[in-house]
């Protein structure tokens, strides 16, 4: 038996010993094409020679400075780089050590920022039901995920939810996108009302949510709407880019493409590209200039962040993405890949929805298309197409999230940028494979 705590105490795991761009290799030699980027994390595949080079640079140079004592070059290169990339005035950049690092500093600055400016009745976030922010308290209280949620509920600290922009579901026969997307966007300024909008610090969301929701990207003049009402209530606006962000989507912000400027914004995954472990919370003018004339000192803090040898990775990452024009295929490659994914799926019995922006992508699996209702929780099938993908040499990341109070299943595609055309026909022939097996056994053993 392992010695090492995995997540899933029962399900024994073949060990990776070997990366090769967008293939992983287990002990055996078996290869596995990376269809997810792991959790959308590995968007340079999983040997980049630059990144490497800069790596062992870095570590043999300077591995480590404690960031109270010290700034390192690498940091202040790696904030210059992303602020100069940030949209708006996110001129401010809080280096951790992952994604639901970087929404707790995100969420407790949001609450120091009111705190310093005499509001302290500031106390609450409103964000969406079907949204994943991390695992940590603070984050798992914000995120809408029911299940994940449930066993920690009296741990959490309260936040309100609103409904998700989830067209594919919740939009009205006869109702434009346009007015499905402000209808819900309304929802904000509902439960302001209802909470009082002077108790509420900041809304939350992912610009596309992700491990929830699958890929699920907001219509035309949702966030508009949201920032609107942020600004008339005075709420701050903290946008999750931890899976969506760094390129994936295919410009380096996500919410660039929203027309939006945000408050404070979290990346992780792409940030790293696997090779270290770093998040990131970049903050507006405001934000830091009421801490730094105000107390000035955020009180908050890690071991680990701002870690020379992660920065020496991730500003590599960066100039593989912007110099190596890496960032510029995902749009290409993303459509390459949906075209794939409607001629082979489009007329799937179960497959409801196929959807998606740049190299990250989603099908949504039902139990039947007209009613969209979702598997049987029983089934399994998040578990299932794993494990059928992993015996074909496909890594693809499928999740159970909760719709109507059923666990609704998704297939997440996160492929590294650097994916070949005919790479991509080895996924699809591949993932069509596993969602047929798959599909085919559980429909069989839940028919109803
Ligand atoms: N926010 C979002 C949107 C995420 O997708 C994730 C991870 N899936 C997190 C936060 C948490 O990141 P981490 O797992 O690095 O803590």
């Amino acid at each position: 038996m392992s010695q090492v705590f995995h997540r899933h105490c029962h399900t024994p795991l073949r060990t990776a010993v070997r990366g090769d761009g967008v293939y992983l290799y287990d002990q055996d030699g078996k290869a596995y094409l990376d269809a997810s980027g792991g959790a959308a994390v590995s968007c340079l595949g999983h040997s980049h020679a630059g990144v490497r080079a800069a790596l062992h640079k870095q570590i043999d140079q300077l591995a480590y400075a404690h960031s109270s004592f010290f700034t390192t070059e690498v940091a202040e290169t790696l904030a210059t780089r992303l602020t100069a990339r940030a949209p708006g005035d996110l001129n401010h950049v809080y280096f951790l050590s992952g994604g639901s690092e970087a929404v707790e500093a995100a969420l407790k600055l949001a609450r120091q920022y009111f705190v310093e400016r005499g509001e302290p009745q500031r106390s609450r976030f409103i964000a969406r039901r079907q949204s994943y922010h991390g695992n940590t308290l603070g984050a798992l209280a914000v995120g809408g995920n029911a299940w994940r949620r449930a066993p920690f509920a009296p741990l959490l600290t309260h936040a309100e939810h609103i409904a998700p922009c989830y067209a594919y579901r919740d939009c009205k026969p006869g109702e434009s996108l346009f007015d499905y997307g402000q209808r819900v966007a309304n929802e904000l300024e509902q439960c302001l009302l209802t909470v009082g909008p002077e108790t509420v610090i900041a809304f939350v969301a992912e610009p596309v949510v992700g491990a929830t929701a699958g890929a699920l990207t907001a219509v035309e003049g949702y966030f508009k709407r949201i920032r609107e009402i942020c600004d008339r209530y005075g709420v701050l606006l903290i946008l999750d880019e931890v899976m969506c962000g760094m390129g994936r989507t295919g410009t380096l912000f996500a919410h660039e493409q929203e027309g939006i400027h945000t408050d404070i914004v979290t990346i992780a995954k792409g940030l790293g590209a696997g090779y270290q472990p770093i998040g990131a919370m970049l903050a507006s003018d405001r934000i830091y200039d009421t801490i730094a004339n105000g107390s000035g000192f955020f009180q908050h803090g890690h071991t680990y962040m701002a870690h020379a040898t992660t920065m020496a990775g991730s500003l590599a990452v960066l100039d593989a993405l912007e110099q190596e024009q890496i960032l510029a295929r995902v749009n290409p490659m993303g459509e390459a890949l949906m075209t794939r994914l409607r001629e082979r799926f489009g007329e799937h019995p179960h497959i409801g929805d196929i959807r998606g922006r740049g190299l990250f992508q989603a099908l949504e699996l039902v139990h039947d298309r007209d009613s969209k209702r979702p598997f049987d929780p029983r089934s399994k099938l998040d578990s299932r197409i794993k494990s059928a993908g992993m015996s074909r040499g496909l890594m693809c990341y499928p999740m159970a999230g909760t719709i109507d109070g059923h666990r609704g299943h998704h297939i997440l595609l996160a492929p590294p940028f650097i994916i070949e055309e005919s790479q991509l026909d080895e996924l699809t022939d591949k993932l069509y494979d596993t969602v047929q097996q798959v599909t085919a056994e559980a429909f069989t053993e839940y028919p109803d």
